[in-house]
């Protein structure tokens, strides 16, 4: 009775440990990006001077030192976060219409002072307080850059590859300006204030004087930066980068028609948002450009999809694949997509609408059926969100699934054609994120099984459960794996011995989650996934390999329980195997039990795991057990140290100290001494 129960029990907590062990996998302590702290103001009469943030003058020096011959980008920074000012005005003036004023028609204006040697990129958006200045253009708050910026080397910081996956955004007006000055009005704020730099180590912040509501950010060009005073350097670039802007970019310029100067306001761009317009009339560099605006990345994605969802609920999206991954991808929890509603952007980072696993994708998607006024908490209550995230999964599975498809092609990347394997490029850089999903959503699991990717046996490169399949033999009844550390520990792992001489690949989980997903899987296409580790690896075996197997287990039953009484405490058995070729034994898991490799993982997140009892397994033709099979009938020393050293480098060979590592270097050398 007490057996049994305490089986149920055991099964129970086993099934509990490896929900543990994909929850603890998963959820590591993160680390939270702390708050920015502002440096303190030294003040005088009306002007208050403030210290950057030491990254920001990392950031401020590499945007002068390095990134210059990129500095057309700055036009598309500022238009961009005057854009993205222009929909958080819009949004807020849908339940505080009194925001608008009579200044309702939302634009960014481009006005040129030849003879000042300014530009100034101007809109009537939401604006910025006093204290929104000195935090947002004094400090980085995102905590990816910060830590980018501390682990770079001097180096490393002249790559520009490297620098633009965070993108510099504001920062890059020094690119063209000595002196940045913005003057801002907050909406509903009866105050203006400026904020002045000349990107030397501060800034100045004092009272503005602005009339209406938003942001004028004035850019006392360089010397060498006097092009973008004319009119066609500035359409071109606006046209280049920021044509998909949905508002108008408008500039003011002076017309000579002989007579009289004119000045009169040109729009430069299409304003028009670029997924309402149909596929075919969208260009690839527009769609690439788009997708700079929206992520800030200055590299080009590696795949995108736009999508149109018709009947009961409309909605359109365009969802693009990053070609990087950003450095805190693995903590950062929040998204990338942008949710509108019939046009009007309503939330960034709209993770009711991507799941947590999917946070590596960016884009917008644009919904015709919720309310305009949407929070946060109706999204979590609303059907059309469980819909709309649903097509979001959907095309963003299908999107990959098509990219696996695919093989190598070419690509073109930053403007040169190279021959690339898009998947693979992908999965290296998100594959990690990914594999959460198929903990998320077990009815996914089916489906995204075709999207993993392992090294394997075979060749060095990835291969994923499909490719395998179709390279098995014939009498192969299952897909094999075997857990652990890093590529070496695998190719050399015993378990795999027998497995890689009948020409048997065997695919690797080296990543901590890879031994839950397979667990969870159990099986891909009707072919069991076995762990190479674990119990019974169901090889197909003659009659003669049988017959010899029952011999050798009859022969040495004697030796096996004497070992097993020495090891009682370590191993809940010692049997023959078919495991092995070469290594004289080998410790594996219950079919049930957790790989010792995923036990340690838990135990180092600060789960208590109990102890698991493995069986060691033996092989029978190896010179060491024929010496154990002479020692039995005598010498109960040496026996008993010649099994415990035959069960410490068992666990040597996987990778694991021995739980008393002096006391088996000790045993080790009295060997070597005997005659
Ligand atoms: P990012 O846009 O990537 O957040 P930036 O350095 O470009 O970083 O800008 C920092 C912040 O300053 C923005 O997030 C925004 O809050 C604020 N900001 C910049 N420009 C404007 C603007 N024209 N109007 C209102 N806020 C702005």
């Amino acid at each position: 009775m007490s057996g049994l129960s305490g089986r149920i029990i055991g099964l129970r907590s086993a099934g509990a440990l490896r929900a543990a062990a994909g929850a603890a996998i998963l959820f590591a302590p993160w680390i939270r990006a702390r708050p920015p702290s502002t440096p303190s103001p030294s003040m005088s009469a009306t002007a208050e001077t403030h210290a950057f943030q030491a990254e920001v003058n990392e950031v401020l020096s590499i945007v002068v030192h390095s990134l210059y011959s990129h500095r057309e980008v700055f036009l598309r920074e500022l238009i961009s976060n005057a854009s993205d000012a222009l929909d958080q005005l819009n949004l807020r003036a849908l339940t505080e219409p009194g925001l608008l004023g009579d200044d309702g028609e939302l634009r960014i204006e481009l006005v040129v002072d030849k003879k000042a040697g300014t530009l100034t990129v101007r809109d009537n958006g939401v604006g910025m307080t006093r204290e929104e200045l000195i935090e947002n253009l004094g400090t980085i708050a995102r905590s990816g850059t910060k830590r980018l910026m501390q682990s770079l080397s001097a180096e490393q910081k002249k790559d520009v590859a490297l620098i633009g996956q965070f993108g510099v955004g504001f920062y890059s007006a020094f690119l063209v300006a000595d002196t940045v000055t913005v003057d801002s009005k907050k909406a509903g704020s009866d105050e203006a204030w400026v904020w002045e730099s000349q990107a030397k180590n501060d800034f100045v912040v004092r009272p503005g004087s602005r009339a209406g509501r938003g942001t004028d950010v004035l850019l006392h060009l360089k010397d060498d930066a006097k092009e973008y005073l004319d009119e066609w350097p500035l359409s071109a670039v606006v046209r280049k980068y920021s044509d998909y802007v949905r508002w108008p970019i408008r500039l003011l310029v002076e017309r000579d028609d002989g007579k009289a100067q004119k000045p009169e306001w040109r729009t430069l761009n299409a304003a028009r948002a670029l997924w309402t317009r149909p596929k075919s009339e969208i260009t690839r560099e527009q769609y690439v450009e788009f997708y700079k605006h929206t992520s800030h990345d200055w590299a080009e994605p590696l795949a995108w999809t736009h999508f149109k969802v018709e009947g009961t609920h409309e909605l359109t999206g365009l969802l693009f694949l990053p070609s990087r991954a950003p450095l805190d991808l693995v903590e950062r929890k929040q998204g990338g997509v942008r949710l509108f509603v019939k046009r009007v952007f309503v939330l960034d980072d709209a993770q009711e609408i991507l799941p947590e696993w999917l946070r590596f994708v960016r884009g917008v998607v644009d919904s015709e059926d919720l309310p305009l006024n949407v929070s946060r908490e109706v999204l979590q209550r609303d059907a059309t969100t469980r819909f709309i995230q649903k097509q979001v999964v959907a095309k963003t599975l299908a999107l990959l699934e098509e990219l696996a498809k695919e093989g190598e092609t070419d690509i073109e990347r930053d403007g040169k054609k190279e021959k690339r394997e898009r998947y693979l490029e992908f999965w290296r850089e998100f594959g990690r994120v990914l594999k959460e999903g198929l903990y998320h959503e077990p009815d996914l699991r089916a489906q995204m099984a075709g999207l993993l990717r392992y090294e394997s046996s075979r060749a060095q490169g990835l291969t994923g459960l499909a490719a395998y399949k179709q390279r098995m033999p014939a009498e192969q009844k299952a897909i094999y794996t075997v857990s652990a550390e890093s590529l070496a520990a695998a190719e050399q792992s015993p378990h795999i011995e027998a497995l890689k001489k009948r020409g048997y690949e065997v695919l690797y989980q080296l990543d901590p989650i890879d031994e839950w997903i397979g667990d969870a899987l159990r099986e891909f296409e009707g072919t069991r996934i076995v762990s190479a580790a674990k119990s019974a690896l169901d090889l197909p075996e003659s009659d003669e390999e049988k017959r010899a197997k029952e011999r050798h287990q009859k022969d040495l039953a004697p030796v096996l329980a004497r070992m097993h009484k020495v090891l009682d405490e370590r191993v809940q058995e010692v049997r023959v195997t078919e495991r092995l070729t070469d290594s004289p034994a080998c410790l594996v898991s219950a079919a049930q039990g957790m790989s010792p490799h995923m036990e340690r993982r838990l135990r180092d997140a600060g789960h208590p795991v109990p102890a698991q009892k493995r069986i060691l397994e033996v092989n029978p033709e190896h010179p060491v057990l024929r010496k154990l099979r002479a020692l039995a009938d005598g010498d109960d020393e040496r026996f008993q140290r010649w099994t415990a050293l035959l069960h410490d480098q068992a666990l040597l060979a996987e990778g694991v100290l021995p739980p008393d590592p002096a006391g088996f270097a000790r045993k080790l050398a009295q060997l070597m001494g005997e005659e």
